[in-house]
Parts: structure tokens; sequence; C-alpha cells
């Protein structure tokens, strides 16, 4: 099964892609928590990638589709996976469809996270993250238990420098410019389902457990009512 989660930034689709992945059991394979690791490791990569992270700039295709590419022919990724953050623009959509046929594949669905800008503003700039797992926190939805340290693995919470208000602005317009046409590609080419994302967490992954349940059991046309 592969599934595209599409959307806004500050959608959830960080959450809701983790949440999904221990359901279906395949992984969670996110652009930006890869090229963020790459930074963290001061890599070549990383090294080319931080300056558009920054600024909430797009990085060049030729840098994150290679990288994408290489990291959904792992073996863990045989049975499926949930992609969260690509494709960000027709070019990447194009790619991945050609790749995803390669590798005997097809996109089952993309799920559009509609949300409301008020609620993305919210929700980026109170996001934390830890250091280490990744796990995301929120400092008033989904506070951790002790203030900035991950309840699962006891390390320090951070603030993306991305999730500050300044570049919060830029990150969405780049997202109105370049992601948005990719609507119109997933409309002709792949199935795409359209979520309100806009409530909590619990409620949004009922929502897709129910759309996902259907198309494992090839309810397709129920999936669109
Ligand atoms: P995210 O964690 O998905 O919000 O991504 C954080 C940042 O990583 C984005 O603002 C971009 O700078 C970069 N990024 C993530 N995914 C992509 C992608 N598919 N194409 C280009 N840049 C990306």
């Amino acid at each position: 099964m592969i599934i595209i989660l599409f959307g806004p930034p500050g959608a959830g689709k960080g959450t809701q892609a983790k949440l999904l992945s221990n359901y279906f059991n395949i992984p969670h394979i996110s652009t930006g928590d890869i090229l963020r690791r790459h930074v963290k490791e001061d890599s070549v990569l990383g090294k080319k990638a931080k300056l558009y992270m920054d600024s909430g700039e797009l990085v060049p295709d030729e840098l994150v589709t290679d990288m994408i590419l290489e990291r959904i022919r792992k073996p863990d990724a045989k049975n499926g996976f949930i992609l969260d953050g690509y494709p960000r623009n027709v070019s990447q959509a194009q790619s991945l469809n050609k790749s995803v046929k390669e590798i005997g594949f097809d996109v089952d669905l993309a799920i559009y996270f509609e949300a409301s800008k008020d609620v993305i503003v919210k929700r980026l700039s109170g996001r934390r993250v830890c250091k280490k797992c990744e796990r995301i926190y929120h400092v008033v939805n989904m506070p951790p238990k002790k203030d900035m340290v991950c309840d699962d693995c006891g390390a320090e919470l951070y603030q993306r420098k991305d999730d500050r208000e300044e570049t919060i602005i830029n990150r969405l317009n780049v997202y109105l410019k370049q992601s948005t046409p990719v609507l119109d590609h997933f409309s002709k080419h792949s199935k795409l389902k359209k979520i309100s994302a806009d409530s909590e967490a619990n409620s949004v992954f009922n929502v897709l457990k129910d759309t996902l349940d259907r198309l494992k059991n090839s309810d397709l046309e129920k999936i669109n009512k």
C-alpha cells in the first residue's frame, strides 16, 4: 500500500503518518525528517539543504528526488510506505509516478489534509520535536509530561528553526505557489481523498483509519462518498 499525505505545513501530516505507520506496519517516509538528519550530521547533502530549509524554501528537486528514490527501494518498504512531504511540486510528482511503476507499485491513495490558516499557524508555532526520536509535541495540544523533555526517550525537545513565525508565512506561500498544482496531478493520476485536518489528532486519525480500511477492502467507490 502506498499512501501519500499531502497538504500545507502544519496540517498534521507528520503526526498522522506516525500513527498510520504503526497501524499498518509500513514505514513512514518523510523528506523533511531525512533532510533534517542530513543537516544534523552535516553531510554534503545537509550542507546544501540547510539554507533552503531554514528560510522555508524547497530544496532543489535533484537533491530530494534521488534521496527519496533511494529510500523507497529499501527492503523495509517492499510492502508499501507512507510518504509525507513528497511530492511537493509537479516535477516531483512525475518522478514519483515513474519510479513507483519501475518498482512494480502504484500509488494507492493521496490524502489531502485541508486546514485553515489560523490552525496552521497555531500548530506550527507551538510544535516541539524530540531531538533524538523525532516525536512531535505541541505546547498546548499535546504537551510532554515534563516540560521540554520527551516522554518516550527522555531527550530534550526543540523548536524547529522553520517553525518560527517569520518563516511560517514564507512556507505557506511556497506551498500555495509550488505545491497546490500537485492536487490536479493527483486528481488525474491517483485516487485523491480530501479530509478536514482542523480537528484534534485522534479524530483525524479515526477518519483516516476508516478511509484506509475501506481502501484495503477495495471499496474505492465508497471512499469518495
Ligand atoms: P517538512 O518537515 O515536510 O515541513 O519539510 C521541512 C523543509 O524541508 C521544507 O520547508 C523544505 O525546505 C524541505 N523539504 C522537505 N520535503 C521537500 C521536498 N519534497 N522538496 C523540496 N524540499 C523539501
